[in-house]
């Protein structure tokens, strides 16, 4: 029985997860069943040479977990690099990402380029959070000093009643940020 072993970074022995490999032959799937992560056929998964999990024995293409699923063991081992190693069907298995090392060398640049995509992707995502969330925060800021300034629109004129202590300066500022803040999103 061949087996591959997937290790979280830093981590303790239980975060590991063994994956058993098998070819189509050897495994309990039909080659018609298909791959929960790619919908592709076992067949077609055992027939693809062009991207194998073990480049001396490219047979070995299909992983099983120790709840029983069944993958593609490049799918497989690209949800447990960028994701966590938890079974993609019932969620058995470690809530950690496999490190890269564990990985057989000649996958690891293509998972390389599509952790750092990601990343990126994620860094965006969250500077986008971040400036709703400010707008959010300024709006509802802009909300009170209507309030309190007796503001009803962007028609405001120095004529408009002021309350007490607030000079013209500052509600010129409050007049800026509010442009500012209601112009549409780049
Ligand atoms: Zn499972």
């Amino acid at each position: 029985m061949y087996r591959h072993d997937f290790i979280a970074p830093d981590a303790d022995d239980e975060d590991t997860v063994v994956v058993q490999l098998h070819t189509l032959q050897s495994s309990s799937v039909r080659e018609d069943d298909l791959c929960p992560i790619t919908q592709e056929t076992f067949k077609d998964i055992s027939e693809d040479r062009e991207v194998v999990f073990y480049e001396k024995r490219p047979s070995l293409c299909i992983g099983r977990l120790a709840c029983n699923h069944c993958f593609s063991m490049i799918a497989l081992t690209r949800c447990f690099v960028l994701s966590d190693m938890r079974c993609p069907v019932c969620r058995a298995g470690v809530k950690f990402k496999a490190g890269m090392r564990t990985v057989p060398v000649h996958l690891r640049r293509e998972l390389e380029v599509t952790k750092n995509r990601l990343r990126e992707e994620q860094a965006r995502e969250d500077q986008r959070v971040l400036q709703d969330i400010q707008r959010s925060i300024l709006e509802e800021d802009m909300r009170e000093t209507e309030l309190t300034l007796g503001w009803d629109g962007p028609g405001f004129a120095i004529s408009t009643p002021m309350a007490e202590g607030v000079s013209s300066s500052e509600v010129r500022i409050v007049r800026i940020v509010m442009s500012t803040v209601s112009r549409p999103r780049v």
